[in-house]
């Protein structure tokens, strides 16, 4: 019998054991067998050999006749000619599915060896890497059989070169092992942290393992006694129970020293006797047997049914003397399956019917690779997992976008001056729209060019915020002066159609609109200036707002037709006054104070609802007489042109300020002109910066 044989009758033994049907199975066999028939592995072996191995080692799991045939096919696809299609059409749905996202995690894996090696942010790119990773597998049955996978090929690394075995080593240790890790599965991970220890720091492994084989020599004999006696006790008592020695993983021993400092000579628990039995009961009568039979050592008995541990393990644990501390790990089958194979372990004890309990595991776990590893509130508020995507660069870095994103996003989060010099992109090799879609596991290639930037248009084509932020910021810079003058055009353009351009003052309108409505949405004057000149707000809620102003002005002069009142009382000085945050007066609403208990003057509108019942602590209030004036230093960078002082002073002087000092040089062809000054509260600086930017077309920048 050859060998293909002799594992393939091992492995539909093992499954005999807990499935009865094997049909499924038995067509994947042949139809992999068939189709890797002409191939090899580097070692020489037959190819079916390795998904066969591949089978064998998730029959251990007692995985179902799907995962099982899937991990039989799960190279057919990536090696040979066979289509996708014909794996659904043979296989069906489930089986198709599986080995579609084997075949796509396939395409990712050389980028997890370049995040390692290459990537500038190697944790986050990790992590993001690992999130892809799960993102692409969808049933968990493909990162099962993955890590399979895995174990296989390291169990036969030493057929490839010293470097790749370097490499491969590091990966799983990074990469593979907190995964198995954290989906519980104990045997894969410390067996492949073993193989990979052995390769990427084969000095220290042989160092720990000839102590654990020579402390093993010693004691062994102690043990196989305490095994009899137990056995026989146990017999004699009718419990039946299975007992084996455990010895400790080398990297298990060599991350106690180096995380735990303890030196090699003074690690003593190298081994444990491990009881399992069929119900709990039997546990705590075990207990009390090896308590009976040897001195218990105080506080090393551990109750880890009654109390599990955090991660859901649960066993008795205790520690008796005979010569050497020995521990004992007592449990039932189930604690054994669920300590040892963790999520895999529903398989045997439930099956497919308790898929929704499984899924619900692993969002949990999703969860907790988010949580930890990444404290983000905006991540945690959407669900990352369904709304992320993540992608490649050409280098192995990941990066994590929301779904949606196009790469006009991709290159902005690389950089702000990849996305302001994006021109084209190439994504898995070749040239799409800027408008395309990216998708899990795309690797991006940003095609930059000096004479590129951004348009109007992207911002209708990209999906995160920052991306927009960063465009707008690019254009309203390229464009300020020009976006000033298109909203003071606009704004004038409203107020000439709605016949009321020589009743209102256009800077006045602009500034109300602003205080009124916008306030909360940008944070300067200037900003919303702006953003109207980008075409970002609307012109039909502008008009909708100069109009709804209008309204209200019109019904305030039916109310009172009067002059300016004269003011009850001058403030500023020793009074003490604030603006009511509730309408917040702006020229040229009219004003009023009201008299609080205590706490000054606070000015409302005069329409404002609040203060309608008032009227006894109510004072007429005029602007002008709003004396408290606030000092101001203006920097203001303009081309160096016959006039521009004067042409400053005069937009100035005009808003009732006070210049107290100012002084001017030129240098490299730029006027610098540093102006301090009083302006009255009423006035507000940003809006003086935009009339000054306005007006004096030389003007560069201002600064406050
Ligand atoms: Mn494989």
């Amino acid at each position: 019998m050859n060998k293909i044989q002799k594992l393939y009758e091992f492995l539909i033994n093992k499954l005999k054991s807990y499935n009865s049907d094997l049909s499924l199975v038995e067509k994947a066999f042949n139809f992999a067998n068939y189709h890797h028939r002409n191939q090899t592995r580097i070692s020489g072996d037959p190819y079916i050999i390795h998904p066969l191995e591949v089978a064998i080692i998730l029959s251990e799991y007692y995985m179902d006749e799907v995962t099982i045939s899937a991990a039989l096919l799960h190279d057919v696809v990536e090696d040979t000619s066979v289509k996708l299609e014909d794996i659904y059409k043979e296989f069906g749905q489930e089986v198709g599915f599986i080995v579609e996202s084997l075949t796509k995690l396939h395409k990712i894996t050389p980028f997890i060896d370049m995040g390692i090696s290459k990537s500038k942010n190697r944790s986050i790119t990790l992590l993001n890497l690992k999130r892809l990773f799960v993102n692409t597998s969808r049933d968990i049955r493909v990162i099962i059989i993955k890590l399979a996978d895995r174990l296989h090929n390291l169990r036969t690394i030493h057929y490839l070169s010293p470097e790749k075995q370097k490499r491969i080593a590091l990966e799983t240790l990074e990469f593979y092992v907190p995964i198995s890790q954290k989906l519980g599965i104990w045997k894969i991970k410390s067996e492949m942290e073993d193989l990979a220890f052995m390769i990427y720091q084969p000095e220290a492994y042989n160092t720990i393992k000839s102590y654990i084989d020579e402390t093993i020599k010693k004691i062994e004999q102690n043990y196989q006694e305490i095994i009899k006696t137990l056995e026989q006790k146990l017999n004699k008592e009718g419990i039946q129970a299975t007992i084996q020695s455990r010895i400790k993983t080398v990297y298990s021993i060599y991350n106690k020293m180096t995380k735990r400092g303890v030196p090699l000579d003074e690690i003593l628990d190298i081994s444990a006797i491990r009881v399992i039995v069929n119900a709990i009961n039997e546990c705590y009568l075990v207990l009390g047997i090896i308590h009976n039979l040897w001195m218990p050592i105080q506080d090393r008995i551990k109750d880890y049914i009654a109390k599990p541990k955090p991660n859901g393990y649960q066993s008795l644990h205790t520690v008796v003397y005979n010569d050497y501390p020995i521990e004992f790990q007592i449990r039932t089958w189930s604690m054994h399956y669920a300590a040892e194979f963790g999520i895999a372990s529903h398989w045997k004890y439930k099956g497919m019917s308790s898929w929704g309990e499984i899924e619900k595991i692993i969002n949990n776990w999703k969860k907790e690779l988010e949580g930890i590893e990444n404290i983000n509130l905006e991540n945690i508020q959407e669900d990352v997992f369904s709304e992320n995507i993540y992608v490649l660069t050409p280098k192995g870095d990941c990066i994590e976008l929301p779904l949606g994103s196009t790469p006009i996003d991709f290159a902005y989060k690389i950089h702000t001056e990849i996305g302001n010099r994006c021109s084209a992109c190439k994504v898995n090799g070749k040239i799409v729209p800027l408008d395309y879609k990216l998708k899990n596991g795309d690797i991006v290639e940003i095609i930059v060019s000096k004479n590129s930037s951004p348009t109007l248009e992207w911002l209708k084509i990209v999906k995160t915020s920052y991306a927009r932020t960063k465009i707008k910021q690019f254009l309203k810079n390229k464009n300020k002066k020009g976006y000033v003058q298109k909203t003071y055009e606009l704004f004038n353009n409203l107020l000439k159609n709605l016949k009321e351009k020589d009743n209102i003052n256009l800077e006045d309108m602009i500034n109300l609109i602003f205080e009124k409505y916008y306030r909360n949405a940008y944070k300067e004057l200037e900003d919303f200036v702006l953003a109207v000149g980008a075409g970002d707000v609307k012109i039909e809620s502008i008009e909708a707002k100069i109009k709804q102003i209008l309204q209200e002005q019109k019904t305030s002069k039916l109310i009172d037709n009067s002059q300016p009142k004269k003011s009850d009382i001058l403030l500023g000085g020793g009074v003490l006054y604030r603006f009511a945050k509730c309408c917040k007066p702006v020229l040229p609403q009219k004003i009023v104070g009201y008299i609080t208990r205590g706490n000054g003057i606070s000015i409302h509108n005069q329409n404002c609802p609040n203060i309608q019942n008032l009227n006894s602590k109510i004072i007429n209030l005029n602007w002008d007489d709003v004396k408290d004036k606030k000092p101001l230093s203006l920097q203001i960078i303009a081309a160096d042109k016959k006039g521009l002082l004067q042409q400053i002073l005069k937009v100035i002087s005009s808003k009732t300020v006070n210049i107290t000092s100012i002084e001017a040089n030129v240098l490299d062809g730029k006027a610098r002109i540093n102006i301090v000054m009083e302006i009255p509260r009423n006035i507000s600086i940003e809006k003086l910066k935009i009339d000054l930017l306005k007006k004096i077309p030389d003007i560069i920048d201002i600064k406050n």
